[in-house]
């Protein structure tokens, strides 16, 4: 069965951010003239592909960083087996496989002592 992609609209204050961002990195590519005349479009199709797996990757990876970052809320301080609060344990490197590439972050890990089992708070699930 085909994978069904939902689309998501761009919010409107996003899309000059999008184009800004697009603009430096052309520039940064092609400098002021952009691609010269003979420059394959498959070629610059190939690049944009690897461009946006890339950028998609890394606003993934400085999202879930970020989240991790915050403190953990009271809900998901308590074990999602058995209710019972759970004993901090140090961040410990998380590791997601994406379509577009692997998003590598640090996150708050948790311990219920009782099922015995660690915790993310991002994953209300034992184990990693
Ligand atoms: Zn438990």
């Amino acid at each position: 069965m085909a994978k069904e992609i939902t689309a998501v609209e761009i919010p409107a204050h996003l899309r000059p951010v999008l184009q800004a961002a697009a603009k430096n990195m052309l520039q940064h590519l092609y400098g002021p003239e952009g691609p010269a005349w003979g420059t394959r479009f498959a070629e610059m199709e190939q690049l944009v592909k690897q461009l946006s797996n890339y950028l998609g990757t890394e606003l993934l990876q400085q999202a879930l960083q970020r989240q991790a970052s915050q403190p953990v809320p009271e809900p998901l301080r308590c074990c999602p087996g058995c209710g019972r609060p759970t004993q901090p344990r140090d961040p410990e490197p998380r590791s997601v496989q994406t379509d577009r590439g692997t998003a590598d972050w640090q996150e708050p890990a948790s311990h219920c002592e009782y099922c015995r089992k660690a915790f993310f708070p991002s994953v209300q699930e034992p184990g990693h």
